[in-house]
């Protein structure tokens, strides 16, 4: 494992500690059957279901394919568990 795996894993964390947070507010989603939208600490994230793949227009989703939005949203809309994320 490299050093930026290890940093990788560490923000992974407190990316998921920042998602039970959110599943907490619901008031933070509206979601429809494809789309959703986030109001997270820094700022809207807009979120949309491609080839049935949540995607995410955060910079973290961008460069790892998976982010506290979604994860929040997946868990939200218990559509997959935690577990079954492809990371
Ligand atoms: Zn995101």
């Amino acid at each position: 494992m490299s050093i930026s795996d290890k940093g990788f894993i560490s923000s992974l964390l407190s990316k998921i500690d920042k998602a039970k947070r959110y599943v907490r507010e619901p008031e933070r989603f509206s979601i429809t059957s494809d789309q959703a939208q986030v109001h997270s600490d820094h700022g809207t994230r807009n979120l949309m279901k491609k080839d049935n793949q949540w995607i995410c227009d955060c910079n973290f989703h961008q460069e790892h394919l998976v982010c506290s939005h979604i994860i929040a949203l997946k868990e939200l809309n218990k559509i997959e568990k935690i577990d079954q994320l492809e990371i």
